[in-house]
């Protein structure tokens, strides 16, 4: 059993894609962005009363920024604020009640202050796991002596992944396995390869929800209970983890390709010059076999 002194950060980043989310509210209008922020919401509470030294932070990534929802520079103020009261009139737990009100207040103003340009429709998913990662950091240098914290991130992933970030998504990766950071995702729509081995690497959990419109109970009884509480429980099985590498060009999965001994990026085709670093190979030309045939034949 993990001791009561024992803190427990728990990172959700949630994909907030407007294009992504837009196509669904179409496709399915009981499911839209404000049911699933309903749904993390339900579980950052839960998250936040199993314990007192139990920590949170919500992070929103966008297609043109990875915003804080929780904690927000916001926080202090709404707490002093006489909203505080009148928001908890149910009987809710004022904290979390002013906690819930802030994150809505925040995404309503980072959907408002965003607008989508035509070329830049992929979330900035890498970019928000790397911020998770620098708070658990600074959180972890805030730690009182003889303090422990065990810190994890949560993706609630919507659109498609994003050949691009391959390099960036794999650098945190490898960061977040490196500081024992769990990494679990929770997947709405098409299978992410990219996270697979994100969980696969860091020993966290990998699923993609039959139903969205269940998200609350899948992040309830899956994603709430931390890795100690898991050995303990019956989960989903792990995923077949597809550690075929897409190739850079046309984001085909590729078993046998051209590596780029620079960068190590990774093409079908040839190409005399990396598209990613734009290192130039020098090739030996064919030509330099002709002396040899020639050779050849006077020693026969
Ligand atoms: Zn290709
Ligand atoms: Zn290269």
């Amino acid at each position: 059993m993990a001791s009561e002194d024992e803190i427990s950060l728990l990172v959700i980043v949630v994909d907030v894609n407007p294009i992504w989310w837009g196509q669904q509210a179409q496709k399915e209008p009981q499911f839209t962005l404000s049911k699933c922020l309903d749904a993390v919401m339900v579980m950052a509470n839960s998250h936040l009363v199993m314990t007192r030294t139990n920590k949170l932070a919500i992070i929103a990534s966008h297609c043109q920024e990875s915003h804080f929802l929780y904690p927000s520079k916001h926080w202090k103020a709404g707490l002093a604020g006489d909203d505080v009261s009148s928001g908890s009139s149910d009987g809710k737990y004022e904290l979390l009640s002013v906690a819930n009100d802030l994150i809505a207040e925040e995404i309503r103003n980072l959907m408002a202050r965003t607008q989508v340009r035509g070329h830049q429709t992929d979330t900035l998913l890498a970019g928000s796991l790397a911020k998770a990662l620098c708070y658990i950091h600074r959180v972890s240098k805030e730690l009182e002596a003889g303090q422990d914290m065990k810190s994890r991130i949560l993706v609630v992933k919507a659109a498609d992944d994003c050949a691009l970030q391959y390099m960036n998504f794999m650098n945190v990766i490898f960061a977040a396995q490196k500081q024992n950071i769990l990494i679990d995702a929770c997947v709405l729509d098409s299978d992410s390869g990219l996270l697979q081995q994100a969980c696969d690497i860091t020993g966290g959990l990998y699923l993609r929800i039959p139903q969205k419109t269940a998200l609350a109970q899948y992040l309830l009884w899956v994603f709430l209970p931390d890795a100690d509480q898991r050995s303990q429980l019956v989960l989903p099985p792990p995923v077949h983890v597809d550690y075929r590498a897409a190739c850079f060009c046309h984001r085909n999965l590729i078993e046998i390709g051209y590596v780029c001994s620079v960068c190590l990026s990774i093409f079908c085709n040839f190409s005399p010059i990396c598209t990613t670093c734009e290192t130039a190979f020098k090739i030996p030309l064919p030509q330099m076999m002709k002396p040899k045939k020639r050779k050849l034949k006077t020693a026969i």
